[in-house]
């Protein structure tokens, strides 16, 4: 599925609302910047990005005293490339790994519901198909489902999978999946993790539990902690990163379902606001459609 089709709902829903924005206006004004801002929060960019956004586009009205309303698609995108390099998200265009760590670990955290099995799947066929060795660890021992489904994944993509039994120790099955990574000289590891926000405490605690017993194996491990966002919830997805990043130190993001929702926004906002880069987005339910995140494809599909 290319960018453009995953990210139609966004899209059309984006420049409807902004042509009303700009609807009988030929210059940029505050009646415009204020019907822009409601576009870009209703847009799920969230408030505190919006007001960003809105405040550099007041100084280049400002310093320019006259923008036309037909600027302002190309001045929007401006910024919002902008605001995307500042969090320094998104240069990708391919599944890589970095050389330098052998096996390079991904611990991978979010909700349940959320996709994150999905995603470890997706990502397992990609490396997979770049020629990278890879091991998945199924060390979310809360729900059976989630160690049944990992391995349906394993099957499809045919990679090892590492798990014990429902309820056994998640670090106990970390230990093990990246023992056994390292013994078979793997490239990647990637170890699904569980996703329960009710208790922030316990959650904390298991992540530093999981990561401090990775490191036994591999001092410098995890080397990325994979956080995954269903970008459908609009604002649900903040709430989740505001958690996630205080459980544990999160280093890059996976946006899901953006395909089916008018939501896209969530892309923008949440890079902002958390400074974590979007690293891939899904963009439906099949295996391909897993995209690595591109700041420019996806702001041409945005706006062209
Ligand atoms: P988990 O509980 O977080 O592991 O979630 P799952 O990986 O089981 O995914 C939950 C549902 O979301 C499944 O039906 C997936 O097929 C679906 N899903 C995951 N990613 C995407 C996506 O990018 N687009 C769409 N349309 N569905 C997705």
């Amino acid at each position: 599925q290319s960018l453009d089709k995953g990210l139609e709902k966004t899209k059309t829903s984006f420049f409807t609302k902004l042509s009303k924005a700009v609807a009988g206006k030929s210059r940029v004004d505050d009646d415009v910047l204020d019907n822009l801002e409601e576009v870009l929060v209703t847009s799920d960019v969230g408030v505190e990005t919006t007001l960003k956004i809105i405040e550099r586009i007041e100084k280049r009205v400002a310093e320019d005293k006259y923008m036309g309303t037909d600027e302002l698609n190309q001045i929007l995108r401006e910024e919002i490339a902008g605001l995307l390099s500042e969090t320094h998200t998104g240069e990708g265009t391919d599944f890589e790994l970095p050389g330098d760590k052998k096996p390079y670990v991904i611990m991978v955290v979010g909700v349940n519901g959320v996709g994150k099995t999905t995603t470890i799947g997706k990502l397992a066929h990609q490396f997979k198909n770049k020629g990278f060795s890879v091991v998945l660890g199924a060390a979310d021992t809360f729900r059976a489902a989630a160690i049944d489904q990992l391995q349906v994944w394993a099957d499809r993509v045919e990679v090892p999978i590492v798990k014990q039994k429902m309820g056994s120790d998640p670090a106990s099955v970390a230990f093990d999946t990246l023992s056994a990574a390292k013994s078979k000289n793997a490239d990647v590891v990637l170890v699904d993790t569980a996703g329960r926000l009710h208790n922030k405490v316990n959650l904390m605690n298991e992540l530093s539990k999981v990561k401090r017993v990775m490191q036994k194996v591999i001092p410098d491990a995890p080397h990325e902690v994979l956080l995954v966002l269903d970008g459908s919830t609009g604002q649900n997805a903040f709430e989740q990163a505001r958690q996630f990043t205080k459980a544990t130190e999160v280093s890059s993001l996976a946006v899901t379902k953006l395909d089916g929702t008018a939501k896209g926004g969530v892309v923008i906002g949440i890079s902002d606001q958390f400074q974590i880069p979007v690293k891939y987005i899904g963009v439906g339910e099949r295996v391909e459609d897993l995209q690595v995140f591109n700041k420019y494809e996806f702001v041409d599909s945005f706006f062209s």
